[in-house]
């Protein structure tokens, strides 16, 4: 598979183009909701946007989140002042999320956008907008954000790539956090070659983020790939079948090996209390006072005042400063918090020796993009459980890529490949292959735009 930034650099534009590009992409995203802002006004260039979480100047920068509806940084994100470095790339627009990052189908939030595919289906989150867009638009790629699977997760829904680095690889200044032991920026694209440019672009020390220490990043490949047999067990019939037709077609280029992973299949409860330990923490400085909404209303008590002022977050972002909160509380912190980070050590020890021999492959996600009507219906737990196979990789800051590889019902299915701390390249590099060496059709089902 070629560069879609390569061929677009070819290719003759008529002097109409971006006119005529964003008159059209107007027209879409009022269907799908991809984009919170449009830069109809941008310079000629390969187009890229940013999760509403990655500070743009200028523009609008919400992280999905009535709270702060109305700031617009001073400044770039790090990540993004250096793709606008380059001047052959210029800026689109910032991309719908779920609030803050909270959600694995893009429903926490106003406006949510909608799935590439069928717009009565989730497009997956939390970086929802932006796999959309990746999806809608030909020459187009998104700077996402995942603290728990928010690339993979969208990327897969939509029939795109999507690549999380190695926590520590790219910069977080200007990123507004989530959880900071867990958010790492990272890309989505159509192939695995214009992930790598853009990876490659953003990457590196950065004097502003002290962790981001990540410099050298090999592509040591590897032979053998493991598949967690329990995981596997939960995912829904139909995925299970595409996957075992994908490991098949794997089979003859790689040897396969099944192996049981407890610690993997128990990752959903310690990745939730550390991310909202976190979170809650993080989100205590939105008081409406120096930042997050402010109210005029100062004629108000001290805690109502306060009070008011949170009232501008969404439920799910409430629940998680409830439930974090509580976690970190001296009488239970050792029971939950610290229990927590005892089984994130020895996940990361776990996965590090499978690493080092192999890579993990996984579908996505268990289940096929669900009806937003039906996710909707889902509990709290019953929508965290859906994070089964993309928590394992974010909890221990692995580099991982969701590529698409086959339909069910009209739908696109996303598989995720993991490898060690630092090895991303090798993972590009197989789905480079994948793109070139196998039957490839879902790309005919993008956009074009
Ligand atoms: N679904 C996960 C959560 O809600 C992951 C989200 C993310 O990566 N930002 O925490």
């Amino acid at each position: 598979m070629t560069s879609y930034i390569e061929e677009f650099n070819r290719i003759e534009k008529p002097k109409d183009y971006y006119d005529n590009l964003f008159a059209q992409l107007e027209k879409l995203n009022e269907e799908y909701h991809a984009f919170n802002v449009i830069n109809n006004k941008t310079n000629p260039g390969f187009l890229f946007s940013t999760k509403a979480n990655i500070c743009v100047k200028g523009f609008e920068t919400d992280a999905g989140s009535k709270m702060l509806k109305g700031y617009v940084p001073s400044f770039n994100a790090t990540a993004v002042e250096r793709i606008l470095s380059d001047k052959k790339f210029a800026f689109a627009g910032v991309t719908a999320m779920d609030e803050f990052g909270f959600g694995t189908f893009g429903t926490n939030t106003e406006v949510c956008a909608r799935n590439a595919f069928d717009r009565e289906y989730a497009a997956g989150g939390s970086s929802s907008g932006a796999a959309v867009a990746v999806a809608l638009m030909k020459y187009q790629v998104s700077v996402a954000e995942s603290t728990g699977g928010s690339i993979a997760t969208p990327a897969a829904l939509n029939g795109v790539v999507g690549f999380t680095p190695t926590y520590g690889a790219v910069s977080r200044y200007g990123l507004i956090d989530y959880a900071n032991s867990l958010d790492k920026i990272g890309v989505m694209a159509r192939s695995s070659d214009d992930a790598r440019i853009v990876f490659d672009m953003m990457r590196g020390r950065d004097d502003y983020d002290t962790t981001c220490a990540v410099d050298k990043i090999t592509a040591e490949r590897r032979k053998k790939i493991f598949v967690i047999n329990g995981m596997l067990e939960k995912a829904d019939p139909s995925i299970k079948t595409a996957f075992e037709k994908l490991l098949n077609r794997l089979g003859s280029t790689y040897e396969i090996t099944h192996v049981d992973s407890s610690i993997m299949e128990m990752a959903i409860a310690p990745y939730y209390i550390i991310a909202m330990a976190e979170a809650s923490t993080n989100l205590a400085k939105y008081t409406g006072y120096k930042y997050g909404l402010m109210s005029e209303d100062f004629y108000k008590q001290y805690n109502e005042f306060f009070t008011d002022a949170r009232e501008n977050f969404g439920i799910e972002a409430k629940r998680r400063i409830l439930l974090g909160t509580f976690i970190r509380s001296e009488s239970v912190k050792d029971k939950y918090y610290t229990k927590a980070l005892v089984i994130r050590g020895m996940l990361i020890r776990e996965m590090d020796r499978m690493l080092k021999e192999g890579y993990i492959l996984s579908p996505t996600l268990p289940i096929k993009a669900p009806r937003i009507s039906d996710v909707k219906k889902l509990s709290p737990v019953e929508s965290y459980s859906m994070d089964l196979f993309t928590i394992p990789p974010n909890l221990g800051g692995f580099p991982h890529i969701s590529f698409p590889y086959d339909y069910v019902d009209g739908m696109p299915l996303g598989a995720q490949l993991v490898t060690g701390h630092g090895n991303d390249h090798a993972i590009l590099d197989f789905v480079k292959e994948w793109e070139e060496g196998f039957e490839y059709k879902y790309k005919q089902n993008l956009g074009e735009l």
